[in-house]
């Protein structure tokens, strides 16, 4: 099984902190909740990043939240970032490749009773989004955030990505019920893509980034094949992988390269691209993914086809294929 020990995700980090990197860290999927190590659970993960100095987040399928929230409160995470792609039970179950929704509102009741700090991320997906409106008004009672995001592409989902894509402006316009949302200012970032805000009438919010503002401007993406699909920035994120391979590109596995020494991480400044790792880590936060499983596979509600940018990297997930073929039996 392939897992960042506690060792090396502790080493990661204060060589982050003595490099001068920015002190931010996310704690990123394959789901975080799963990793364990001896009498280690993710807990003390977050416990020990924030004894470092780090502010902390992490993205979660939150289908053991309710077993979790009491000690990511307790330990000082300050935000969690759930994925919740449909307000239907079946269509959640086809997507996720067998989740239990109630599962996951039954861990999201948890975190809004601890004060736990929560933001939900949603995948649009054409022909899905009626219920755009019924999960607003969830994010409008209890006050939360709502993050719509775009479909990710890659080479494996690449038809369906035709099929599927929708965008978030035209989902919204599609689903929200005109003047329900407030626009609030663009938020436009030093790096990274520009963001647009809405207000519910309860103060909750609703956000999503523009897809034409993804930075590219570097001599590695100006000589991309992936170039037009490719969502995110070049060195949006430090990504350090389960495997122990880090990179600043999401998508291309011929971009990640070896950053530890047995245990000790380590980035070498007698190699190029190490050179340009090093420039940025002052400025971008590291993303920790720590397990190289999921109980989830994420993918298109009619299709036993995965969209999770995971896949076919060696990890592990259950099989979708059991899912779509029950329901058409
Ligand atoms: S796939 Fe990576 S290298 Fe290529 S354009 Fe996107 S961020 Fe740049």
């Amino acid at each position: 099984m392939i897992r960042l020990s506690f060792a090396r995700m502790m080493s990661a980090a204060q060589w982050w902190k003595e490099n001068n990197g920015l002190m931010q860290v996310e704690v990123a999927a394959l789901e975080p909740l799963l990793w364990r190590e001896d009498g280690l659970r993710i807990g003390h993960v977050v416990a020990a990043l924030k004894e470092m100095g780090f502010r902390v987040s992490m993205t979660s399928n939150g289908s053991l939240l309710s077993q979790h929230a009491e000690s990511l409160r307790e330990a000082g995470l300050d935000l969690l970032r759930l994925s919740w792609h449909s307000m239907s039970p079946d269509i959640y179950r086809k997507i996720t490749g067998g989740g239990s929704l109630e599962k996951l509102v039954e861990g999201i009741r948890a975190g809004i009773g601890c004060s736990l700090n929560m933001s939900l991320n949603r995948v649009l997906l054409r022909g899905y989004t009626d219920d755009l409106y019924e999960q607003i008004d969830f994010v409008d009672q209890h006050q939360l955030r709502l993050k719509l995001l775009d479909l990710y592409w890659t080479a494996e989902s690449a038809t369906e990505y035709e099929k599927y894509y929708i965008s978030p402006e035209e989902a919204l316009s599609e689903s929200a019920i005109p003047g329900y949302l407030e626009l609030m200012q663009d938020d436009r970032q030093q790096r990274g893509r520009s963001r647009m805000r809405y207000l519910t009438p309860r103060r909750g919010l609703v956000e999503y980034k523009l897809k034409s503002t993804a930075k590219k401007d570097n001599d590695v993406c100006s000589f991309c094949t992936k170039k037009s699909n490719c969502l995110e920035g070049y060195g949006d994120y430090f990504r350090v992988f389960p495997e122990g391979r880090s990179s600043l590109c999401y998508l291309r596995q011929d971009l990640a390269y070896s950053t530890y020494d047995k245990d000790t991480f380590f980035i070498p400044d007698s190699e190029p691209w190490g050179r340009e790792m090093r420039k940025t880590v002052e400025s971008i936060p590291l993303r920790l993914v720590l397990e190289g499983r999921c109980n989830f596979n994420c993918g298109f509600p009619d299709s036993s086809s995965s969209w999770c940018l995971k896949q076919g990297k060696g990890y592990q997930f259950p099989d979708r294929s059991g899912v779509i073929k029950f329901e058409h039996q």
